[in-house]
């Protein structure tokens, strides 16, 4: 039988995330996911699980309500676990005490999964106390935005007024006038702090601070929406000037991530814990070659020792070839006595992965040409596997050749998976990226053939910047035409050190209204 988790999505950082949700992601055979959760938490999910966004319900917001618990149980009664993933904690503002009802109604099993709420995650990534020992011991979560259908009275503002602590104003932002009024009307001192944190725990997060009489002007001219999350109470002036989270190196950099995806995933990560608002979109795929004969040949040539050197040129080649081994029903002692060379820190890193330790890398310069001029004297006179991609560069098989055997065989092919009709184009085109990663030729050639003059005059203009991580792509972008920021050295943290120069270079968001 199947069952259902209300499950809190915490307020867009996927690492605010509980472990009970990744637990429950995982064990999802249906997925529905609110508007305002981040698609990164799907990353957690299995592939195969079917994801459906609740926004692809027909009507307004109100009506779509209606189709979730349906959509629910029809998927229940098929078996299946579903997970209806909502943004911050289900039942904060978030209806889930009436879906649960609606599903056991229906005998349906529910679980529900707490999760980070706005309120807090907006206390912590804006260092705003929501209680302090000197002014604030109590904390209110208060809705700004009343159901216009509500029988009862509207909120009693005189009477939150009162409260001695700090308001949590959830869906306040529209209502924002009415607010301030009716909270002064009742009494608060309009010189009482307040803040409105837009997006918090994510890198759009921007913070205005000031009183209640301030704030309504502030937010206008920032011209900030949702989702924010208000805050009022003698407690918000605590806040420092510029909280940890807005401090941090890469903070608002809003980054395009062009790698196929297993490989981008750490990437993102990392780029989203130095503040970064990373968007991956992979323009390439990975996938097995057409035909594996060469590979197969060559692999039972290693097994029998006829290799004298095995060179992987990425992280890529590594995997293939292992998996390839595996299906073959072989595994690292294939190998035998033949040595292993990595073209660098990544490929070395993805050899140690399966316990191998590559007995050359170069450790400065990552290229083919490095590593074909130390590969040189070593292997000549002897035989040389090359794992590759099918449209590999050929420039170490080609230097290798003229002193050893070199067999150069396809462990994989790269595709183009991009379609230019997408909206990440719609948004290159309006100027929303400040930098675009190119990471190999083949994906750089890809991206490039998806662009139109639109998007090209930005990245002539230096409005969206492109960074690569060899001085051979910077010289590629540049026959084409544009500028390209080079990485000091073509790993994860090359590009990382260039995304720190672009972004001190860049203008300094202005952050209206922060103190
Ligand atoms: N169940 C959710 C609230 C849903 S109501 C929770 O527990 O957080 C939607 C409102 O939540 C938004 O209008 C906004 O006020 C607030 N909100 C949600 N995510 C937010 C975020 N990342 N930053 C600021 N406010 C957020």
């Amino acid at each position: 039988m199947g069952k259902a988790y209300l499950v809190g999505a915490g307020p867009g950082d996927p690492g605010l995330l509980t472990l009970r949700a990744v637990e429950c992601l995982r064990e999802a055979d249906f997925i529905l996911y609110d508007y305002l959760t981040n698609p990164r938490t799907l990353d957690f999910a299995r592939p195969d699980a079917e994801r459906f966004r609740v926004t692809q319900f027909p009507g307004t917001h109100a009506e779509r309500w209606q189709h979730i618990p349906q959509k629910i149980i029809e998927e229940v009664r098929k078996n299946k676990v579903v997970v209806h993933l909502k943004g911050g904690d289900p039942l904060v503002f978030g209806r889930g005490a009436e879906e649960a009802e609606a599903l056991r109604q229906a005998g349906v099993h529910v679980e529900i999964v707490p999760g980070v709420t706005a309120a807090l995650a907006a206390a912590a990534c804006a260092e705003i106390p929501l209680t302090h020992r000197t002014c604030a011991s109590a904390v209110a979560l208060v809705t700004g935005h009343e159901d216009p259908d509500k029988a009862t009275a509207a909120l009693d503002w005189s009477a939150l007024a009162r409260f001695p602590g700090t308001l949590a104003i959830y869906m306040g932002v529209t209502q924002l006038g009415h607010i301030v009024r009716g909270l002064v009307t009742g009494g608060t001192d309009p010189d009482t702090a307040a803040a409105l944190v837009y997006k918090a725990s994510t890198g759009e997060q921007q913070t205005i601070s000031g009183t209640l009489a301030t704030l309504e002007e502030q937010v206008r001219r920032a011209g900030v929406g949702r989702p924010s999350l208000v805050l009022v109470g003698p407690a918000v002036a605590m806040r420092p000037g510029v909280s940890w989270f807005e401090a941090r190196p890469l903070a608002g950099l809003r980054v395009l991530v062009t790698r196929p995806k297993a490989q981008a995933i750490e990437f993102v990560r990392r780029l989203e814990l130095l503040g970064a608002v990373p968007l991956l979109f992979p323009v390439i795929d990975m996938r097995p070659p057409a035909d594996w004969g060469e590979a197969d040949v060559a692999i039972r040539r290693l097994r029998d020792g006829g290799y004298g050197w095995v060179v992987f040129t990425s992280a890529n080649g590594v995997s293939a070839f292992l998996d390839r081994l595996s299906a073959l029903g072989l595994d690292v002692r294939a190998f035998g006595r033949a040595q292993i060379a990595a073209i660098g820190s990544a490929t070395a890193a993805a050899l140690a992965a399966v316990r191998l330790v590559p007995d050359l890398v170069p450790t400065e310069d990552m290229r083919s040409e490095r590593l074909a001029e130390l590969l040189m004297e070593r292997c000549r006179g002897q035989r040389v596997l090359l794992p590759q991609a099918q449209q590999g560069r050929q420039l170490l098989r080609d230097v290798l050749a003229t002193v050893a055997r070199v067999d150069a065989v396809p462990a994989y092919e790269q595709v183009t998976c991009i379609d230019g009709t997408e909206e990440v184009f719609d948004r290159l085109r309006r100027g929303e990226m400040d930098a675009v990663t190119l990471t190999s030729p083949n994906i750089a050639t890809a991206f490039l053939a998806k662009c139109d003059e639109v998007v090209r005059r930005q990245f002539q203009d230096g409005k969206t910047r492109l960074v690569v991580n060899s001085d051979r792509l910077a010289r590629m972008i540049e026959s084409e035409g544009f500028a390209a920021v080079v990485a000091p050295d073509p790993t994860a943290d090359g590009l990382i050190e260039a995304l720190k120069t672009l972004q001190a270079e860049r203008r300094p968001i202005s952050r209206p209204g922060t103190r």
